[in-house]
C-alpha cells in the first residue's frame, strides 16, 4: 500500500512538471506566433552579431529563451529554439553560453548586411590610412566591445604618432579627432587623455550615445572591461542611469575637449595626409581620425518651428514605455506605421499619423493590411494631405490642405528617412565589404563567435 502511495505521489509530481513544461512551451509558441503575426522577424534584425541556432542539436530545453536579457528575442517553436524578435537582439550571447548542448553559435551579420560594413584591418584601420573605426559602426555591437575598440584604436595611433608628427609640422592640427561620444568615443577620448595626446571629440548630440537613448531605468548587461582612467569596471548589471553617471564621474577626472551638439558633416584627406573635418559649426584638422558614430544614422529633420523641443523624437526604442499619451507620428513609410501601431496598442494612448500624401503607397503588404484594420477599428487616426507647421509644448499645429488644425500632443515621432552611416563611410572614401574579425577580436567578443558566410 505504502509503495503504491509513493508511486502515486511520484506520478503526481512528475505530471506537475510535465504539464508546466508543456504549458511553458505552448506559451512560448504563442509568443512566437504573435511575433510572427506582428511581422517581427529577423529581417528587421541587427546588423551586428546574433545567435545562430543549430536545429539538429537543439533539445528544446528553453534555457536560451530564459537567458536572454532582452526578453522575447527567442522562443520555442515546434519544440526547437527560434529567433522570433531578431530586431531586439543586441548580441549579448548569453543564449549561447547557457545552451547545455552547444546548439547556439554567435555569428556576424548576414552577408547582405556585411556588404554595408566597412572593411577593417586587424588594428581597426579603414582602407583610408590613419582613419580608424571603433564600436558598432564597424559591425560589432555591445558596450564592452565599443570600449575595447575605442581604447585599442588610440593605442595603435599612439604607436604611430612620432612618425606622423615628424612628417607634418603643421600648426593647429590635433593628433586625433574622435567623431561620436558613445561608449567607443568616450573610451577613446579618455585613453587619449591618459596618454596626453591632443584630441578633439565631436558629438552630434550629447555624451552617452545609444545608451543615453535607452528607456528610463533599462537594465544594462555588460561584462567586466578595462576602462581608461579607472581600471577594471566590474559591474555586470546596472541601470542606464548608473552607467551614464559612472562615465560622467570618470570624465570629470580629466580635461576632455568634447564639443557636443556639433556633428561632423565630412572628412577629407589632404595631399599631405592631414585630415580636414567639417562640422555644422566649423572646420578642424587632425593627423588621425577615429569614427565612433554607431549605426543609428542621421534622421532627416523637417525644419519645422519647435522641432528642437525634447518631446520631438526620431527613433522609437520601446513602445511600451509610452502610455496615456497624445502621440503624433509624422510619415507614411513602414517605420512610421509600425511605430504608430505599436504605440496604439499601449494603454491610454491616442495616436495620430500625419502624412503629406493622399494615401499610403509604399508600405509592405503586411503593414498596408494591418494599418487598414487599425483605422477601421478606430485604434488610431490618419490625417492625409497634412504636414506639421509647428510643434509646441502640449500641442502641434498641422497644415491640412491649407487649413490649420491644432491637436493635443505629448510626444512626436518623425520618420522622414535620413542618411545611413554607410553613405557617410562611402563619402569618406572608405571601402565596404565583408568584415573578418581577427582571432583576438572573436575571443574578445564571445568565445563562441564565428563568422557567418
Ligand atoms: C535598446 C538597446 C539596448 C541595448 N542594451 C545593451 C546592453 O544591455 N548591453 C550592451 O552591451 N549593449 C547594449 N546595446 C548595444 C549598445 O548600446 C551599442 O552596441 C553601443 O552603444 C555602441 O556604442 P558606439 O559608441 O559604437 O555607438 P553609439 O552608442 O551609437 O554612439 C554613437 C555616437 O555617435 C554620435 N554621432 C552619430 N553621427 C555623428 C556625427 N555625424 N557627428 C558626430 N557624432 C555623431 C551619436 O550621436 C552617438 O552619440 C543596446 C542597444 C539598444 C538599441
Amino acid at each position: 500500500m505504502d509503495t503504491l502511495f509513493t508511486w502515486l505521489i511520484a506520478a503526481i509530481v512528475l505530471g506537475f512538471f510535465v504539464i508546466r513544461y508543456w504549458r511553458a512551451n505552448k506559451r512560448s509558441e504563442a509568443l512566437a506566433h504573435a511575433a510572427a503575426a506582428r511581422g517581427a522577424n529577423f529581417s528587421d534584425g541587427p546588423k551586428a552579431q546574433h545567435p545562430h541556432i543549430h536545429a539538429d542539436s537543439c533539445i528544446g530545453c528553453g534555457a536560451c529563451v530564459t537567458a536572454c536579457p532582452e526578453g522575447d528575442v527567442l522562443a520555442l517553436v515546434g519544440g526547437k529554439a527560434a529567433i522570433v524578435n531578431g530586431h531586439k537582439c543586441i548580441g549579448h550571447g548569453l543564449c549561447a553560453e547557457e545552451c547545455p548542448v552547444g546548439a547556439i553559435t554567435m555569428v556576424m551579420a548576414k552577408a547582405s548586411a556585411s556588404a554595408d560594413l566597412p572593411a577593417l584591418s586587424e588594428s581597426l584601420e579603414t582602407t583610408v590610412p590613419n582613419l580608424f573605426i571603433a564600436g558598432e559602426l564597424g559591425g560589432l555591437a555591445l558596450i564592452k566591445n565599443a570600449v575595447n575598440q575605442g581604447v585599442s584604436c588610440v593605442n595603435e595611433i599612439a604607436n604611430r604618432l612620432e612618425d606622423l608628427r615628424s612628417g607634418t609640422h603643421t600648426e593647429n592640427v590635433y593628433d586625433i579627432i574622435i567623431a561620436g561620444a558613445g561608449p567607443a568615443g568616450i573610451a577613446a577620448s579618455l585613453r587619449a587623455a591618459e596618454l596626453s595626446i591632443s584630441t578633439l571629440t565631436l558629438e552630434r548630440e550629447t555624451v552617452g550615445g545609444t545608451v543615453s537613448k535607452y528607456p528610463r531605468q533599462k537594465l544594462v548587461m555588460t561584462s567586466p572591461v578595462e576602462f581608461p582612467l579607472h581600471g577594471k569596471f566590474r559591474k555586470t548589471q546596472l541601470s542606464k542611469e548608473e552607467l551614464l553617471a559612472f562615465w560622467e564621474e570618470v570624465m570629470r577626472r580629466t580635461d576632455l575637449n568634447i564639443h557636443t551638439n556639433e556633428g561632423i558633416a565630412s572628412v577629407t584627406r589632404e595631399s599631405n595626409g592631414i585630415f580636414s573635418v567639417r562640422t555644422s559649426l566649423g572646420e578642424y584638422r587632425a593627423r588621425t581620425i577615429i569614427l565612433a558614430l554607431g549605426r543609428a544614422g542621421t534622421p532627416r529633420k523637417l525644419g519645422v518651428k519647435g522641432e528642437e523641443l525634447p518631446h520631438v523624437l526620431y527613433r522609437l526604442i520601446e513602445a511600451d514605455h509610452y502610455t496615456h499619451k497624445n502621440i503624433l507620428i509624422v510619415g507614411g513609410g513602414d517605420s512610421a506605421v509600425e511605430a504608430a501601431m505599436g504605440l496604439a496598442h499601449q494603454p491610454g494612448n491616442r495616436v495620430t499619423i500625419s502624412y503629406r500624401s493622399a494615401a499610403f503607397s509604399r508600405l509592405k503588404d503586411r503593414n498596408a493590411k494591418r494599418i487598414e484594420e487599425h483605422i477601421r477599428a478606430n485604434k488610431l487616426e490618419v490625417i492625409f494631405n497634412s504636414v506639421p507647421s509647428e510643434f509646441r509644448e502640449g500641442s502641434v499645429l498641422l497644415d491640412v490642405e491649407g487649413e490649420t488644425r491644432e491637436l493635443a500632443n505629448d510626444v512626436v515621432w518623425i520618420f522622414a528617412g535620413g542618411t545611413s552611416p554607410t553613405n557617410f563611410l562611402k563619402e569618406c572614401g572608405i571601402a565596404l565589404g565583408s568584415v573578418e574579425l581577427s582571432q583576438s577580436e572573436k575571443e574578445q567578443s564571445h568565445p563562441a563567435l564565428a563568422i557567418l558566410t
